[in-house]
Formats: structure tokens, sequence, C-alpha cells
């Protein structure tokens, strides 16, 4: 079965906005995965007409109710799923969390606005929390755009060329190597050698060496890693 994406949000015309474009599209159109965008107002009716409140305790913004998002969520999840938030005090995404994302066979992503979602319904649904960054959008929507946009171009039959996915970036543990296409002289700038030369083995070796040497100078967190996986891998085959 494909994967699914189901997002709920106050903002249903935001989708699938760009990911209704390009390769993402493209897999959509084709039916390698599913997204319905859910509006939050619809569970709004009745005697609570409005999706948010003011904070008890004061301050500034505005809290959306714990009633209206349960019964959003209650709409969408089968019995025993979880919802994901997607706030700045999640789980920070990254792209080990986002293969086991797309290992799963659907997300419910929940998006706030205003300040918060109220905490109960959080606790109450055992929601999962992701952040995509260290830095505050004005909602959940392009989060959950992002959040989509990488787990879909895991997904099989959605890359042209899967063998181009291990060497990318992060796979390895490392930023990506430098690359070079036509002409092969441009403004008096020559592409290496070593890629002219045909020799495959030694083209891999020299972008593990550059892959290792950017993320070294610019990732140091993430060069300690590499560094005790690495070390981590020598103990298991010694
Ligand atoms: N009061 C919140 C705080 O201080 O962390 C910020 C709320 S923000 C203005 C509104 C909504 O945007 C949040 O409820 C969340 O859904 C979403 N959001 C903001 N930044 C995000 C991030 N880095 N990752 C994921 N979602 C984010």
């Amino acid at each position: 079965t494909r994967w699914r994406a189901s997002v709920l949000t106050i903002f249903p015309e935001m989708f699938p906005g760009p990911l209704g474009l390009s390769l993402a599209g493209k897999a959509l159109e084709a039916g390698l995965w599913a997204l319905d965008a859910v509006d939050i107002r619809q569970f709004a009716g009745g005697r609570h007409a409005s999706v948010d409140d003011t904070p008890f305790g004061g301050g500034p913004g505005m809290v959306m109710r714990p009633d209206v998002i349960d019964a959003a969520l209650e709409a969408v999840l089968a019995p025993g799923e979880r919802a994901i938030y997607l706030t700045p005090r999640g789980r920070v995404l990254d792209q080990a969390l986002v293969r086991e994302l797309a290992g799963r066979p659907k997300v419910t992503l929940l998006c706030g606005r205003y300040e918060a979602v109220d905490q109960r319904v959080l606790e109450a649904r055992e929601v999962e929390e992701i952040s995509i960054g260290d830095y505050v959008l004005s909602g959940g929507e392009p989060a959950a755009i992002v959040l989509i946009d990488a787990v879909v171009r895991l997904l099989p039959g959605v890359m042209g060329a899967p063998e181009g996915l291990d060497e990318e970036s992060f796979e390895a543990g490392l930023l990506e190597y430098p690359h070079y296409t036509r002409p092969a002289e441009w403004q008096g700038r020559a592409v290496p050698e070593v890629l002219l030369s045909g020799h495959h083995e030694n083209i891999r070796r020299w972008r593990r060496q550059q892959a290792e040497e950017i993320t070294r100078a610019r990732r140091p967190d993430l060069w300690a890693r590499y560094l005790e996986r690495q070390t981590d891998s020598k103990k298991k085959e010694a």
C-alpha cells in the first residue's frame, strides 16, 4: 500500500501547494503516495464556533482548543494511531527520522497556528512532536511540506536512480562533495582532473575525501558522530 500523509490544518488550501509540482507532484499523480488536507475548522461547529481561544494565565496570542483538535484527530486517526504535532519544541527532523517516517504506512500531521495547541489534547492523544529546526515559523504548514517532501523522495519508485540516494549528504553521515558539469573549463576555472579521468575508484575516493573535509570544516557535530561510528564499525570488525 502507498504511503499516505493526512494534514490537519486551518489552511487546507496550502496543500498540495509545492508538493503538487516537480518530483513530489509527479509521484502524487502517479499514485506513489497520497495526501489529504483536513480542515480543522470543520470540527469547530456547534456551541464552540472557533478553533482558538485566549490562553488561561494570560499572555499574548491564542491557543487551539483541545476539544476541536481532538474531534479532528478522532476523525482521521484509526484506533491506536498517533498523530505528529509540528512544533519548535519537538524532536528535530533529520535524515534518520525522515527514513523512519518513510517506513511507516502513513503519517498524520497536525499544523499549529497562533501561539500553541492546548497541552491536554497533546497528552491525551500521546501526540509525537517534531520540529524542522531551531527557528519559529508562523504556522506548521510549511513544516509539514518540508517533512512530506523529504519523505516522498525516499519512497520506492519516486527517484529515478535509487543508487543516487546512498551517495547523498547525510546518508553517509557526511555533507556532500562538490559537483561539476560542462563546460570543463569556465571563467578560467577547471574541473578537478580526477573527475575527467574515468577512473571510478579514484573518483569515489576523491569524493569521499572532499565530503570528509567539508564536514570537518563546516559541521563539527556531524564530524564527531561520523568518527564515532567509524570507530564503532572497526570495533565490530575486530
Ligand atoms: N509559541 C510557539 C513557541 O514559542 O515555540 C511558536 C508558535 S508558532 C508562531 C505557530 C505554529 O507554527 C506552531 O504551533 C507550530 O505548529 C508551527 N511551527 C513553528 N516553528 C516550527 C518549527 N521550527 N518546526 C515545526 N513547526 C513549527
